[in-house]
Order: C-alpha cells, then sequence, then structure tokens
C-alpha cells in the first residue's frame, strides 16, 4: 500500500487512483524566459522519483507537464532580446529539456504549451464568467472574484478574510479590481505586450499564469485527476487558485492528491532567480550530472535541502560503490553452486525498499536497504553462482529502475574500450612498455583501468 503526504488533508494518505492501475500525474513544468536552476531541477527529480516508483509498483502514469511560455517576464526578456516569443521560449524549452535529459528524468507524457491551449482558457473564462465566479473590468481585464467561492484557500490554510487585510495595501495600483484579492484570469492586451495577443471572444489580450494549469489538466487527465505536483511556493497562490477556478467551473474536485517538494536552499535562502543566489547545470559543468542527480534524489522531497559543492564533491565515492559492485556481478564465475540465502537476502532487500518508498518516498530508508544488501552480497560475492548473480543484478536493475544511478559500466565510450582492448592485446603480448604507455594515455582521457584474472576492468576516475 502506497502512502503519500497530501498537502489539501496534511495528512499521509493511502494512494486510491480514479482509474484502478492508472495515474494521471500533472506537474507544473517551468516557465521558460532562462535556463532552470537547481532548485527547479530538484522538483522535477522529486516527480521523477515518485513516477518511477509508480511504474515500479506496476501503475500506468500518465504524465502531463506544461510549459509556461506566455507571462510578463518571457514577453519583458523576449523583447529585450529582439526575438519573438515563439523563437525565444523554444530555445530556453529545449535546454530545459537537455538538462532533464542530463539528469536522466523521465520525460512527461505530454508537455502543452500554453501558448498552444489559449482556446480552452478562453472557453473556461467563458464558463466562469457564466456562472458568476468572474467579472470583468472596465479596463477590460477579467478577474476571478475570490468571495463567491467559499473553499477559497483550502489548500493552502489560508483565511479569505485574513487575505483581504494583506491585500488591502495594494488595492490602489489595482484599482479596476473589485475586491483586492481577486486575481487575473485575462489581462487585457497593454502596448508593453507587444505583438503578443490573442483575438478572442473575451477581447484582445492574454490568458493569465493560473488558468493554464486548471485548462491544460483537465484535457489531458480529466476531473478528478490522481495528482498534481510543484513546489511548496506554487501552494498559493497559484495551487489554490487553479482549485478555485476548476473546482467553481464544474462543480466537482480538481484533484485529488497536491504532493509539493521542499526547496532548495543556498545558506539558509531559497534558491531563485530573482535572489541571484542560483546554480545552473552549466555553473555546475565540473560536476557529473549523476553526481547532481543523487545529490537532489538522496534528501526526503518534503525536507528543505542547503546545497553546498563540497557535498557534490563526496558524492562520485558513493556512486563509484554501486558502479563496482554492477560489475562484480557482471564477472561472478559461474562454477559456484547456487547459495540458498541469497534468494532471501533479495526477498528482504525489496521487502525493505518497497516499505520504505511505499511511505511517502522515504528514499533515505530505501536506499539504507540497498546499501545493506550490497554489504551482505559483497561477504559473498567471490563464491557467487551465475545465476544467484543474476539475480542479484536484476533486483538491482530494479531498484535502479526507480533511482537511475548505478549504470556505469555501459556509459564506457567506444573509443575508451578501443583502446582498453589495445592494451589487453599488449599485456597478451607482454609489451609491458607498450601496456603502460596505453594506461597513462587511459588515465589522460579520465579512466582508470585495473587488471584482473577475469581481463581489464575500466572505471572512470
Ligand atoms: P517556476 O519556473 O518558477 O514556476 O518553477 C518551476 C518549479 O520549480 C516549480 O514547481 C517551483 O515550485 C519549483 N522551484 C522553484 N524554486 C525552487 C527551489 N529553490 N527548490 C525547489 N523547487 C523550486
Ligand atoms: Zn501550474
Amino acid at each position: 500500500m502506497i502512502k503519500i503526504y497530501n498537502t489539501l488533508t496534511r495528512k499521509k494518505e493511502e494512494f486510491k487512483p480514479v482509474k484502478k492501475g492508472e495515474v494521471g500525474l500533472y506537474s507544473c513544468g517551468p516557465t521558460v524566459y532562462n535556463y532552470v536552476h537547481i532548485g527547479n531541477l530538484r522538483a522535477y527529480i522529486f516527480v521523477d522519483l515518485l513516477k518511477r516508483y509508480l511504474v515500479y509498483r506496476g501503475f500506468k502514469v500518465n504524465h502531463v507537464m506544461n510549459i509556461t511560455d506566455v507571462d510578463d517576464k518571457t514577453i519583458r526578456d523576449s523583447q529585450k532580446e529582439k526575438k519573438s516569443l515563439k523563437e525565444f521560449t523554444e530555445f530556453y524549452t529545449k535546454e530545459f529539456l537537455k538538462d532533464l535529459e542530463k539528469l536522466n528524468i523521465l520525460p512527461a507524457d505530454l508537455m502543452p504549451r500554453a501558448t498552444e491551449s489559449v482556446d480552452g482558457m478562453v472557453k473556461l473564462i467563458k464558463v466562469l464568467l457564466a456562472k458568476g465566479f468572474a467579472y470583468k473590468t472596465e479596463k477590460g481585464d477579467i478577474y476571478f472574484k475570490i468571495s463567491k467561492f467559499k473553499d477559497y484557500g483550502k489548500l493552502a490554510l489560508i483565511d479569505p478574510d485574513k487575505l483581504k487585510q494583506n491585500a488591502a495595501g495594494r488595492l490602489e495600483d489595482e484599482y479596476d479590481k473589485e475586491d483586492a484579492r481577486d486575481f487575473a484570469l485575462w489581462k487585457n492586451y497593454n502596448e508593453t505586450d507587444g505583438d503578443v495577443f490573442w483575438e478572442t471572444d473575451l477581447g484582445k489580450g492574454r490568458p493569465g499564469w493560473h488558468i493554464e494549469c486548471s485548462v491544460m489538466s483537465k484535457q489531458a487527465l480529466g476531473q478528478p485527476f490522481d495528482i498534481h505536483t510543484g513546489g511548496v511556493d506554487l501552494v498559493f497562490p497559484h495551487h489554490t487558485n487553479e482549485i478555485a477556478q476548476s473546482e467553481c467551473a464544474y462543480g466537482k474536485k480538481f484533484v485529488n492528491y497536491w504532493l509539493h517538494n521542499e526547496h532548495l536552499l543556498v545558506n539558509g535562502q531559497k534558491m531563485s532567480k530573482s535572489k541571484g543566489n542560483f546554480y545552473t547545470l552549466k555553473d555546475l559543468k565540473k560536476y557529473k550530472p549523476e553526481a547532481i542527480r543523487f545529490e537532489l534524489l538522496r534528501t526526503h522531497y518534503r525536507t528543505k535541502l542547503d546545497f553546498r559543492e563540497d557535498e557534490l564533491e563526496q558524492i562520485p565515492n558513493t556512486l563509484q560503490k554501486f558502479y563496482d559492485f554492477m560489475i562484480k556481478l557482471k564477472e561472478a564465475d559461474g562454477n559456484c553452486k547456487k547459495i540458498d540465502s541469497v534468494d532471501s537476502l533479495i526477498d528482504k532487500a525489496k521487502e525493505d525498499f518497497e516499505t520504505a518508498m511505499d511511505d511517502d518516498l522515504n528514499i533515505s530508508s530505501g536506499l539504507a536497504a540497498i546499501f545493506e544488501f550490497m554489504t551482505e552480497i559483497n561477504k559473498i560475492m567471490d563464491k557467487l553462482s551465475k545465476e544467484d548473480a543474476k539475480n542479484v543484478k536484476d533486483t538491482m536493475n530494479s531498484f535502479d529502475s526507480v533511482l537511475s544511478i548505478m549504470k556505469q559500466e555501459d556509459e564506457i565510450p567506444a573509443e575508451i574500450m578501443k583502446v582498453v582492448k589495445e592494451r589487453e592485446i599488449a599485456r597478451k603480448e607482454l609489451d609491458w612498455a607498450k601496456s603502460d604507455r596505453l594506461r597513462s594515455e587511459l588515465n589522460k582521457l579520465g579512466y582508470h583501468v585495473e587488471d584482473s584474472k577475469k581481463g581489464s576492468r575500466v572505471k572512470r576516475l
């Protein structure tokens, strides 16, 4: 039984999908006006872990992630660069996808662009207008009227009356709104928007941010759907407003489980573009992406994580333990007899891993179960039969289908393997000078070669 922490109820709840065996999963994607930072990537690593674990548990996951390719920032920065909004946002969308790939984050099944779903947003806003949940101002902007929705703020545990007091100070700037708390569904065209606008039944303008997720999630997954994710900063106002729009328009629950990841920090402060305290993958290119993945993955998603470069330096040693273990398994002899205890070690490791991960993705206990398994198997590694080794390897591979951190041996590039083979031949021919020369050549290329009875073993340095 999988339990996940639902922000809506502030409890760990048993996960029960709308449709047996299937999961509809929606994640708020990035606003593509710049390279994403590793704080954003923590949010996507969390979704990746969740998704991979649900698949491991036998669910068919349908994952949707939007791309916010129109808002104040994308318009402002595309104008600065004298590019069309499309050209500008496509560039950063592609960079985002490349970053996901570097970190072994599986792409979503569907990645709708906000600019391609404006028709649906117009339709939803029309429903809200017709039902009296929205109003148009003299200037032509359309707002959601939050006083009409009695459950407003339930996700964020916000009392709408308190919100009113806080918002009052802003009233002067937004004199057009009936109530300072109301939020924009549609923004009337303004000259600063340049050539970014849609001519619609609502007038000439562009959609607000919150409306896109209400529309794109329902279009792909229906309503209600199972799981909606995002960082904790999105609980209010973004997700709060998504609920307001979707539940008022269709009179039914929007999402069953809301899952939010905590922030990646730098010196105790949220990593964010506006604070300037962020790292992109490009800034961290001296570290292997696998190390960054592991660093972002190994802390529970609901715990704040203070990012430190020196911690990143330690991670290759840990990953090497997985790589070495997998290589040793590959080389198991096959001459020995089957050992009974291997089966029970496998069963225990699986059970411990699953118990941990079923408990709201308790990754540290999950990893501990794997390390304990490796320690026990390492004690009998030399005696392992081919069949036992294969079973252990299959088990590790199934864990790795969730973690995606253990494989390196297959990644040794062909040109490196060519030098390794050449060196093996030199050794067979007892040409030690050549063998030594090729070893230092490999070192220079960043690889270390070890000789054993079974041949050469290559590792990244
Ligand atoms: P944005 O492009 O700002 O909408 O952010 C994309 C995703 O990254 C959202 O789910 C945010 O909540 C999340 N996010 C932003 N900053 C951080 C951070 N420092 N740590 C974790 N998640 C973050
Ligand atoms: Zn969203």
